[in-house]
């Protein structure tokens, strides 16, 4: 077995355990794979190994490899996700390769990605990044603004909201990673009230994988666990 299909094994094995531990259904959860810093090889590899939706944070980085992966024609085709930082000057190319974007938290972003959807393509899919523990150099709009964001997104076109993303702040143990990630789920919820294609809460990482299951994360964003460590952070935004 090679390192990338072990570590893909492991990880169903923990996602189930915690599923069933919290009595969710483990398909409802969905596995990004975060290949940021890793090379396309890899990517092929997680793929090969049942992998298909795909999360890079830095647009030149990510550009390389799309296109690489384009010309290798994978079957089934890679979902992109956009996890990053948005510049507004990076929109138009986000728009056109990506099929997710979960950093949205400017109007102005978003209406530059829904303007810049080439014609033909179906929407793109938002996620609002709420920064639910209010770090002041982190992303995200504060929870208190979700409703009212998650309105103006509504008469948009080009884009779809999707739902909330979220990057707590690391915390150790079970116990005390499941608070901000609670918080995350009861906004969700508010959220879904008035937002019927809000289906999707982003939420988890290596670390806190579980506690982010239990709390009703239907999407995991993965990389450490699944690729191994990463090169010395270029941000302390960007990267946990
Ligand atoms: C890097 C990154 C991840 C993956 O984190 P790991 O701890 O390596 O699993 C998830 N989400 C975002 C937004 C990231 O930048």
């Amino acid at each position: 077995m090679s390192f990338i299909e072990e570590n893909v094994a492991a990880l169903r094995a923990r996602i189930r355990a915690a599923a069933e531990r919290h009595g969710r259904d483990p398909n409802e959860i969905r596995l990004l794979a975060v290949s940021k810093t890793k090379p396309a090889d890899d990517i092929e590899e997680a793929h090969r190994r049942g992998l298909h939706e795909f999360g890079e944070n830095y647009l030149q980085e990510a550009e390389g490899k799309i296109a690489t992966l384009t010309r290798r024609n994978l079957q089934p085709t890679p979902v992109w996700h956009f996890i990053g930082p948005i510049q507004s000057n990076k929109t138009r190319l986000i728009s056109r390769d990506f099929d997710w974007v979960h950093s949205v938290d400017r109007l102005k972003i978003a209406r530059r990605l829904g303007e810049q959807r080439p014609p033909g393509r179906p929407p793109l899919n938002i996620l609002l990044q709420v920064n639910i523990d209010e770090e002041p150099q982190k992303a995200g709009i504060s929870a208190d603004a979700v409703e009212e964001m998650a309105h103006q997104l509504r008469d948009l076109s080009g884009i779809r909201l999707r739902g909330l993303m979220a990057i707590p702040a690391p915390r150790q143990g079970f116990e005390a990673q499941r608070q901000p990630l609670a918080a995350m789920r009861r906004i969700f919820d508010s959220l879904r009230a008035d937002c019927p294609d809000c289906d999707t809460l982003s939420m988890g990482m290596s670390g806190d994988l579980e506690a982010a299951v239990a709390e009703g994360s239907t999407l995991l964003r993965i990389g450490t666990a699944l690729f191994g460590a990463r090169p010395a952070k270029p941000s302390p935004e960007t990267d946990a």
